[in-house]
């Protein structure tokens, strides 16, 4: 298999989900060997998990002064369709347009355009022993060596209850399976969210709301277990994070951004040290 990149350029724009501003990004295809970069404000940046600065509700990138919140629906549709190379470039906003919530839209348009396979063969990393971060007893991930990309997921959560998949990860299954879950939310949660500055630009456009009081989802279901699809759709953003790609068997149990970045920084750590 040989390394790839998007044939072209790309424009994104739409609102933060967070920060609830417009913001508007173009991917753009780059070399062999480039791995995922920022372009912003004319400075290029590498991405590492090193670059991680907060977890909550979203994964925020920082590189020095500037900072791009909400990046891992997008970085998951680079591990689901298998795109090495890619350099985003930031026009406006400090953040990764939310879309529908899920990345369908990002799926669509890059298949749209296609992608194209470079000269140099793309590098995996197999797992080679056990990693894992537990925040408790009930949340944590484990990464296990295996031949291939499986993720083996649990949520549990009120109203939403026990949601469970496991599965392969590749293109197919990712576009299928995965790519169209919404970010979830409760609607009852969302005064307190806005309070502290988040989700200023969630709407019935961009979440799967639930209503606690009502005890159901409020615009419908895109899978029968949507929310632990999304969760670990989040996942693959966070698997995405450095290369080589990484081939193992991640076993989540109420993980979230704040764990999954934490175990990938681990496994990032243990790969420098035996390279
Ligand atoms: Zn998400």
């Amino acid at each position: 298999m040989y390394q790839r990149t998007i044939s072209r350029s790309i424009f994104f724009e739409g609102t933060g989900l967070h920060s609830g501003e417009y913001s508007a990004i173009y991917l753009l295809p780059i070399d062999e060997n480039s791995g995922i970069k920022f372009e912003i404000d004319g400075k290029v940046f590498d991405v590492t998990p090193k670059n991680v600065c907060n977890t909550l509700q979203n994964i925020t990138l920082c590189f020095g002064n500037y900072s791009i919140m909400t990046v891992e629906h997008l970085f998951s549709v680079f591990l689901g369709l298998g795109i090495d190379n890619v350099l985003i470039k930031v026009i406006e906003g400090k953040e990764i347009p939310i879309m529908d919530g899920s990345a369908k839209v990002f799926v669509d348009r890059i298949k749209e355009v296609g992608l194209v396979e470079q000269s140099t063969r793309k590098e995996y990393f197999f797992i080679d022993k056990e990693f894992s971060f537990y925040k408790n007893e009930e949340q944590y991930l484990i990464v296990r060596p295996n031949s291939r990309l499986i993720v083996d997921y649990e949520i549990d959560f009120e109203v939403i209850g026990k949601e469970k998949i496991r599965l392969e990860i590749n293109e197919e299954t990712y576009e299928n399976e995965i790519s169209k879950a919404r970010t979830f939310g409760f609607i009852e949660d969302s005064e307190k969210l806005k309070n502290v500055g988040l989700a200023l630009g969630a709407s019935m456009e961009n979440v799967h709301v639930y209503s606690k009081v009502q005890g159901k989802s409020l615009n419908g279901d895109r899978y029968q277990n949507e929310n632990v699809r999304h969760k670990v759709l989040d996942l693959l953003g966070a698997i995405a994070l450095f290369s080589p790609r990484l081939v193992g068997e991640f076993i989540a149990r109420k993980s979230g951004h704040f764990i999954d970045t934490k175990l990938i920084e681990m496994v990032f750590n243990y790969t420098l040290s035996n390279s």
